[in-house]
């Protein structure tokens, strides 16, 4: 079994950040990411909100410069996914494929993914025309008709790329306003080829082998209508991914991890930065500066040992 003095677990902003902070500070680390390196930066098209670049930068630009961040120090880095983690004070333990690492501090920056609807046949059908990505997907829908269903900021913006490839699309949110911010709502609004459906639910996936159409109802009036569409892509909010998390780490009722202002949980040695935890505002800047944060806190508590 590999020993530590900190085991990353995920390589979105949070946990890139994190791992050059403590690679600067001289730690041993092993990092672990089961997709690629960047998170959600890489869903995203384009990031105008990060200090430093008034002009916007694309997520994938921004992922790689904090990849290319790291190059140059020596650290292990596992491409696989976290299934366990058993806590345990000073000799906290990770599977990562059939490898055991053990390590005296973790770092949980493990983020969120995109909540499902829940409709019967949308496992079956994702990747046959349902689709949580816009940026991956989208370009298979040039000048088809597709709905994304969703009322926040995702939603929207998706909605405004998806417009600029697309024949047409049905925006379908169950309430009558939007939750999302005035600017994307206006451009929303204003953009030709979105047709808005609110007050609407779907009912349900139509097509055999692949979407051929939605079933959807108006909640106001519970009248039902069936609408063709290639596409279906739900943006309907998140949830943390800590399928792998231990029961004795505390979480909050959606499942997000508690910390305190120093990214401490509630378990001695464990840290948790960014997306994954229980706070206000999931954003880029938000997730660099914990990752920082819970770095900084596991090295004054390597020290202090
Ligand atoms: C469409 C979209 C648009 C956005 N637009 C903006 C924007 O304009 N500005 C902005 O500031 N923010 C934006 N965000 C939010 C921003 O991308 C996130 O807040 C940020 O990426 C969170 O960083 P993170 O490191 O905490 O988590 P993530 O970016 O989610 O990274 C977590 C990483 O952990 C990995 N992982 C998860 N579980 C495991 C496991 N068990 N084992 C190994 N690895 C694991 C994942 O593969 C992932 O790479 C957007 C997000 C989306 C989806």
């Amino acid at each position: 079994m590999k020993r530590y003095d900190c085991v990353i677990i995920g390589g979105g902003p949070a946990g890139m950040t994190a791992a050059l902070y403590l690679l600067r500070a001289g730690a041993r680390i092993a990092w672990v990411e089961k997709l690629s390196p960047g998170g959600q930066t890489l869903l995203t098209e384009t990031i105008d909100n990060y200090p430093g670049h008034p002009k916007g930068i694309q997520g994938y630009e921004l992922a790689d410069l904090f990849a290319s961040h790291l190059e140059g120090y020596e650290f292990d880095r596992y491409m696989d996914e976290v299934r366990v983690f058993e806590p345990e004070p000073g000799k906290h333990r990770v599977r990562v494929g059939e490898d055991w690492l053990e390590a005296t501090t973790v770092i949980v920056a493990t983020g969120s993914e995109y909540r499902h609807l829940g409709l019967p046949r949308e496992e079956e059908l994702t990747g046959r025309g349902v689709s949580y990505c816009a940026l991956c997907d989208g370009n298979f829908y040039r000048d088809k008709v597709v709905a994304v269903v969703g009322g926040g900021n995702s939603a929207l913006e998706e909605s405004l790329y998806l417009a600029k490839i697309v024949k047409k699309l049905y925006l379908i949110h169950r309430r009558k306003e939007f939750r999302g911010m005035m600017c994307y709502q206006d451009k929303c609004f204003a953009a030709p080829k979105i047709s808005m459906m609110l007050e609407s639910t779907v009912d349900e996936i139509l097509g055999e082998n692949e979407v051929t159409g939605l079933r959807v109802r108006n909640v106001r009036t519970n009248e039902s209508q069936d609408i063709a569409v290639d596409g279906l892509f739900v943006f309907v909010g998140f949830k943390p991914q800590a399928t792998f998390l231990p029961d004795a780490l505390r979480t909050d009722e959606a499942g997000y991890i508690i910390t305190d202002t120093e990214m401490h949980t509630n378990i001695e040695g464990v840290y948790a930065a960014g997306d994954a935890r229980s706070k206000l505002c999931r954003q880029v800047v938000t997730a660099v500066g914990d990752g920082a944060t819970a770095a900084h806190a596991a090295s004054v508590y390597l020290d202090k040992l």
